[in-house]
């Protein structure tokens, strides 16, 4: 198998237990972001944080405690110091597929210099059109750095070869995407932010921002794509990131 791939965290979010649909008044969750090693070059599914919001007073992570919100980072989980335990130079990525433009996804970016951003037309668009933007909160700053962009309409195959595809789940935001991998660790299907966690396939709890409807019918369509032995790998889900991570990240 010719594709590989890792699970990274890049920091945590933090908010009431509400809005990640999880029991509990104040709960944290992980950031992950993924690494795929293909013979074509290396390709990310997502960024986690922007390696700014290791200072508390970052005007965002300001901002966000205003409103019962935060997002924590340490010098040791920002994307570059993940890369670097994986013997990647940051320098050397040559695509970072974007699930969408929430900046716990978006926001390592800037330390990918050479990186080609690939992105739904449709969550791109809505990062510049001011209302979607604003009702979606996605910021410029974090995604509209100078990269070159590829836009995609639909499913996107990454590598050409059928080992990761990206499949559009729209509804958390209005071009949210996702990813089917075959790899050497087996099929996952990295849903992004289609679903936080596992308990949401049952309640269908979702943000209160996000277009239900389009969640409902995004999620069963990722789930419709699961083979037998298919994982789905959820958007912050605390149980698949603890002892037993469901990717490594690091070399065996
Ligand atoms: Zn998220």
């Amino acid at each position: 198998m010719s594709l590989r791939l890792f699970g990274c965290l890049c920091g945590q979010f933090h908010s009431d237990g509400v809005a990640m649909a999880m029991p509990g008044e104040r709960v944290s969750v992980p950031i992950p972001f993924y690494v795929l090693e293909h013979p074509e070059g290396v390709a990310l599914f997502d960024c986690g944080l922007p390696a700014a919001m290791v200072d508390p007073d970052e005007s965002y992570r300001v901002a966000l405690r205003k409103v019962g919100l935060d997002a924590t980072l340490t010098p040791e989980e920002t994307l570059t110091r993940n890369l670097e335990r994986l013997d990647i130079d940051p320098a050397r990525v040559r695509w970072a597929a974007l699930s969408h433009l929430h900046f716990d996804h978006a926001g390592g970016l800037r330390e990918l210099p050479n990186a080609t951003v690939i992105v739904q037309r449709r969550e791109w668009e809505a990062g510049f059109e001011p209302e979607l933007s604003s009702r979606y909160g996605l910021r410029k700053r974090y995604f509209d750095l100078g990269h070159p962009v590829t836009l995609v309409e639909g499913e996107h195959d990454l590598f050409g070869d059928g080992s990761a595809v990206l499949v559009p789940s729209h509804g958390h935001t209005p071009g949210h995407q996702s990813l089917r991998v075959r790899s050497d660790r087996g099929d996952h299907i990295l849903a992004g932010d289609a679903c936080y966690h596992c308990g949401v396939v049952e309640t269908r709890q979702f943000p209160q921002m996000s277009d239900h409807a389009a969640m409902n019918r995004s999620l069963d369509a990722l789930l419709a794509l699961r083979g037998p032995d298919t994982v789905m790998v959820w958007g912050h889900d605390p149980d698949q990131w603890g002892e037993r991570p469901v990717l490594p990240n690091a070399r065996d």
